[in-house]
Parts: structure tokens; sequence; C-alpha cells
């Protein structure tokens, strides 16, 4: 039985289908009946699978070609982040910002609009430059920034065909040192604390007056931000109390390559067991400290249920499926115990919370909310679906999940 990586999704697929070229790639894709592109298989929900064939890029020739010039590297969609930033650093860049773990497919987390944190930083989605989709019938077809479909194709949710390649936007090469700071007062100016680093991430279990750990990360060269009421951590630490700390990266103020700092994971490392579930609800940047409010209101639901809540900062964007779609966004992010009959419940009660912020749920993670109500947070996916039915006017690229959501009111 072929699953996802937390193991909480079995895939229906007929058929797993591993090219190693572009124009196996291309052959295949034509010749399927239903398929869809299938990452490294960290989404949390049934978002990859289909009752179809199931296309994984992993075995396709490694593609990192940078372009000094002009900034930018072309990678092949199913690479991991991990397997190309050293590629980077040898060229003088990195990219500007990276997800809790590098292990994840670059087409895959891109397709989700999957995030890192900082209040200056867009998703790992609007790095994209630039992008080469494999259609229905095998054609190649190639967007760019400043295309007329290209802040609809981003974030696919891997609708639109199967991604071969994408461009990235670089920046110079930059060294991060990164340090945890324990026991922030729950009442503290949480949004000047995200504020206060270029990237920082707190992480709570809900069970006392303060968050547990503060994460900031540093450029080298900019002003150490410590936030008040804290007390430096004497050592390495996990986010989830207990779990072994060598999966993290260097903390206590070293600095490194961003690469090395911004994950919160290593790649050498699995980052936990995978007995885990996860959800995201994204609210804009002004309601934050009522939604975590929200959230503490309930912690004796939330609490019993939880390994780690995280809260992490993002930049607004233009990319229309986007959960961060032109609204400045704080993140609450919940990893639960690996327990659906206990932990659905209450995955309905925050989102139950949190509607009245119009939270939107992280499209990869375990949610509840209705096709209805997200067509009515995610305001362009109408236009999806008219972009995704010229596309793929058969619909070959669409599972269950997403016809319901594309499909009209
Ligand atoms: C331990 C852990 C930590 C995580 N940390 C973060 C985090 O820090 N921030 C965050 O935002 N998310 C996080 N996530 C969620 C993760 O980033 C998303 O699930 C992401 O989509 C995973 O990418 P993947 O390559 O594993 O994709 P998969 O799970 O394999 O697929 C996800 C979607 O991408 C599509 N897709 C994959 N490859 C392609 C392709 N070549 N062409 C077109 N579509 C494609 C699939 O069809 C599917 O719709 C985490 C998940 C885990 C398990």
């Amino acid at each position: 039985m072929e699953k996802n990586w937390a193991g909480n999704v079995i895939y229906r697929a007929t058929a797993f289908h591993y090219p190693r070229s572009l124009a196996e790639l291309r052959h295949m894709t034509a010749k399927a009946g239903r398929a869809r592109a299938l990452g490294t298989r960290h989404a949390f929900n049934e978002l990859a699978d289909t009752g179809g064939e199931l296309v994984c890029l992993a075995r396709m020739p490694r593609l990192v070609e940078v372009d000094s010039e002009a900034r930018q590297v072309k990678v092949g969609g199913g690479m991991r982040y991990a397997e190309f930033t050293e590629d980077l650093d040898a060229k003088g860049f990195a990219l500007p910002n990276l997800a809790s773990l590098p292990h994840i497919s670059v087409a895959g987390a891109t397709a989700t609009a999957t995030h890192g944190s900082g209040s200056g930083n867009g998703s790992l989605s609007t790095s994209v430059a630039g992008l080469e989709i494999v259609t229905a019938d095998g054609d190649v077809v190639a967007l760019r920034r400043g295309d007329e479909d290209f802040d609809g194709a981003v974030v696919n949710l891997g609708v639109l065909g199967i991604v071969s390649s994408l461009t990235l936007d670089l920046v110079p090469a930059f060294e991060v040192s990164q340090s945890v700071h324990e026991g922030l007062p729950l009442d503290s100016d949480i949004l000047a604390v995200l504020d206060g680093a270029y990237s920082v991430s707190l992480f709570t279990d809900w069970s006392g007056d303060t968050i547990n750990q503060v994460w900031v990360k540093h450029r080298t060269g900019d002003l150490e931000f410590v936030p008040d009421g804290t007390t430096r951590a004497d050592g390495p630490r996990h986010p989830v109390p207990g779990m072994a700390t060598r999966n993290c990266t260097r903390q206590l103020g070293v600095p490194g390559r961003s690469a090395d700092r911004l994950p919160h994971f290593r790649p050498e490392f699995t980052p936990s067991a995978g007995d885990e579930l996860q959800t995201e609800f994204m609210v804009a940047r002004d309601d934050a400290v009522a939604a975590l409010r929200a959230v503490d209101e309930i912690r004796e639901r939330v609490h019993p249920v939880l390994q780690i809540s995280e809260i992490r900062a993002v930049a607004a964007d233009r990319l229309w499926l986007s959960p961060y779609y032109e609204r400045d966004t704080v993140c609450i992010h919940f990893t639960w115990i690996a327990d659906a009959a206990a932990v659905m419940p209450v995955v309905d009660l925050v989102g139950e919370r949190l509607a009245q912020f119009s939270a939107r749920p992280h499209w990869a993670k375990v949610f509840t909310t209705t096709p209805e109500v997200l067509r009515s947070r995610y305001t362009r996916l109408q236009d999806f679906a008219d972009l995704a039915s010229r596309l793929d006017p058969a619909g070959k690229f669409t599972n269950e999940l997403t016809q319901r959501l594309l499909s009209p009111t």
C-alpha cells in the first residue's frame, strides 16, 4: 500500500509512474486517463491522490541551471529544496526563504503555497518566476511572470498538469544565525515579536500563560532581537518537547548559510516519526491577536490532542489560490497527535472559532472547511476554475477534492 508521509492517506491510484525523461513524462501523461502529480508525499490530505494514475518526477534527470545574470535558477519540478541549495551557494546565491523542512519538492511545495516565516517574506510560491507544465495531451506550456495566466497557475494544487520545471528568483547568498528564547508572555505584542527579525516562529502548546519558544532567525549583520520577558535557551531545542534535537538545524546563535538555518529541520534527518497530523489557518495580520485569543479560549480542547502549535508571518501576494492573497498574514499551525478520531472534532472547532476572521486553511493540511465557504475566502477560485477548464477541459488532473472545489455552486 502506497501512503503519504504521515501514513494517514492511502493512495487509491491504479498505477505509479516514474518517468526518466521529459519525453517519457509527456508520453505517460498523454496516455493516462486520469492523472495527478505526486511530489514527496508531505500533504496531509487527499490533495495528491487520484483514482487514476500518479506521476512522480523523483527519477527525472537532475536539472539545476543557475542564470547568474538574471539571478534565477531553473530546477526540475521533482527536486527537493535540499538537493540544490549547495549549487546556489557555490554561485553566490540563495533562495530568499525556506519552509520548516527542506525535504519537500519544489513543484509540490509551490503548488500549495508552502511558506516559511518573516513579515517581509512571501511564501515559497512567490519566488516562482516561471514554470513549465505538461498538459493533458502531453504538450508543454511555459508561463512566465507577467503572462496573463501566471498569477493563477503558480499555486495550482496539481490541477493544471504536471509541472516539469520551475524558474525561481534568487538573492545574493546570506548567512543566518538562529537562537531560541523561552517563556514569551502570552500577552506580549505578538506582531512586534514576529516583526523582530528576518524570520521568527513562535511555538506553543497552549498549556500556560507563555508561548513556549520563540525561534529567532537573524541575517548576520542585522541588529540582534531578544523578545522581552524571555530567557535564552541554554542548549538546542526541538519545537516538540522531548523530541531529539539532532533533527534540528543549528541554534545557539552560530551563523551559517541561510539554507542551513531557515528550515527548522536538517535534510539528513526525518523531522519526526510521521506520527502526526497537521492543520493550519491563515488570518489577516490585523486579526491575528484576536484570532490567537479565540484559539486560547478553547485551549482545553486543543491542548490534549496537540503536539505543538506554530505561529508565523507571511507577506501578502497576488497569486490567486494563495492563502496570503492580498493580505499580510499570520499563520496559526497545529501539529496534532496521529489520532484522527480525536483530532477531527477539534479541527472543526478551531475552524468554527476562526470563521469570524475568514481564516483560509492550508491546502495541503487537514481541514473541514466546506467548498462553499472556501469559495468565499479564496475569492479567485472561480477564475482558477476557468483557467483549469481552459488548460485541461476534460478534467484529467482533477480529483474528488479539487472537483468539489472547482465546480460552480
Ligand atoms: C513535517 C512537515 C512539515 C511541513 N512544514 C511546512 C511548512 O513549514 N510550511 C508549509 O507551508 N507547509 C509545510 N508542510 C506542508 C508541505 O509543504 C505541503 O504538503 C507540500 O505541498 C508538500 O510538497 P510535496 O512535494 O510533498 O507534495 P505532495 O504532498 O506530494 O503533493 C501536494 C500537491 O502538490 C501537487 N504536486 C506535486 N508535484 C507536482 C508537480 N510536479 N506538478 C504539479 N503538481 C504537483 C500534488 O498533485 C498535490 O496537489 C509540511 C509538511 C510536513 C509533513
